[in-house]
């Protein structure tokens, strides 16, 4: 497969270029690739969806900021790489894009969501309209586990599925439907409007059949001539290692059938993430808050650290200030589509102890003599000068 071109290049735009520039550009090439001004023309169809895929991304703020920060490897719908149950796959197809971006062209091809208006590779009439079931939302609750290294679901899911009784047509026994005498079965009826491009011959949507080319005469008794029954399905898909929460990963077709056939619609699964009771996510570094005991602080030894897979033992040099931050490097989450890894960062604090016997006190008011227990001038410098989010003229602990 070639080399996929940049989007904002195939629209012709700069990067910081405005929704409506956006937008503008993009009918002007779906204008000038139109099939209906290029019937069999290959390469104005390859140009037309090029155009309406780099558009889908671009003109919806989420897609193009994610394009923005990962570049193509985040597929149209914001999950690249594997699986390719994500996205479009190999692009966009007609029905898409007319689907989805029939309303840019107005009036000028009277497509508006009809997308009857060209003629498809195969040549010949227009094709029919094709019903689109409607999109699920669910919420899929991940642990940093989930996180780091990926993890498969398995969900029981109610979705609306076609009913079997008449197989999805909502006639009685799948036959008692009659063709439409409106538009003789074709789905679209034509008609002449004046374009800028001179009288175009525009088809739309029978309004007598909603474009599906027939009326059931007598309907389907179990699903009351919908089509549609609701049922609990097992949906099983990946979710990829790096999602933050409201990330959304679409799987296509797996929504609501429609009503009387067609295509389904997509599930949406909405990532939420689990508060690790340890462990505070900052993108892919993870902070753990580490108080230590004042002997292993000034004497030096080890800590226990919580890790996302179990536990991990730091070593803590002697002499180890409050305030000190340390690093367990590569310990933190993976970056979605890329092979960099966050730190773990261990915010050191150090334990003054609260109740003392009378046999500790006495031992912490013996160290008050000491001459290595009281910070002298130089010693508070040199440490003061080594924390970032401590308090002198420069920075007014404000980080
Ligand atoms: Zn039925
Ligand atoms: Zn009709």
């Amino acid at each position: 497969m070639a080399e996929k071109r940049d989007y904002y290049e195939v629209l012709g735009v700069s990067k910081d270029a405005t929704a409506d520039e956006i937008k503008k550009a993009y009918r002007k090439m779906a204008v000038k690739y139109h099939p209906d001004r290029n019937p069999d023309n290959k390469e104005a169809e390859e140009k037309f969806k090029e155009a309406a895929e780099a558009y889908d991304v671009l003109s919806d703020a989420d897609k193009r900021a994610k394009y923005d920060r990962f570049g193509h490897n985040m597929g149209p719908q914001g999950f690249g790489g594997g699986g390719g149950q994500y996205a479009y796959g190999g692009g966009m197809s007609m029905e898409d894009i007319f689907a989805n971006f029939g309303d840019i062209f107005g009036d000028v091809f009277g497509g508006g969501r009809a997308y009857g208006g060209f003629s498809g590779a195969t040549g010949g009439s227009p094709r029919k309209h094709v019903n689109k079931g409607t999109d699920l939302r669910i919420t899929v609750k991940v642990t940093l586990k989930d996180i780091m290294n990926g993890v498969d679901k398995k969900l029981k899911i109610p979705r609306m599925v076609a009913c079997e009784h008449c197989k999805g047509t909502g006639a009685k026994d799948g036959t008692a439907f009659k063709t439409c005498t409106r538009c003789q079965g074709t789905g679209y009826v034509t008609g002449v409007q004046q374009t800028m491009f001179g009288p175009q011959q525009t088809h739309r949507v029978c309004p007598e059949c909603n474009g599906e080319g027939k009326v059931i005469t007598e309907s389907c008794s179990y699903c009351g001539g919908t089509g549609v029954v609701k049922k609990d399905e097992i949906v099983s898909f990946h979710i990829p290692a790096g999602v933050s929460d409201g990330d959304v990963l679409t799987l296509r077709g797996q929504g609501n059938a429609p009503r009387h056939g067609g295509v389904n619609g997509d599930l949406l699964i909405v990532i939420q993430e689990e508060k690790n009771a340890e462990l505070i996510r900052d993108g892919v570094d993870l902070i753990y808050n580490l108080m230590l005991d004042f002997p292993t602080a000034a004497l030096g030894g080890t800590a226990e650290v919580p890790t996302v897979e179990g536990r991990a033992r730091l070593k803590i040099a002697a002499g180890t200030q409050p305030g000190r931050v340390l690093r367990l490097r590569g310990k933190g989450l993976p970056k979605m589509n890329s092979s960099i890894k966050g730190d773990i960062l261990v915010n050191v604090m150090v334990y003054v102890p609260e109740n003392l016997t009378d046999a500790e006190k006495a031992a912490v008011e013996s160290l008050k003599d000491q001459p290595n227990i009281v910070p002298n001038e130089s010693t508070v410098k040199r440490i003061f000068s080594r924390l970032r989010h401590i308090f002198n003229k420069e920075n007014r602990g404000v980080e």
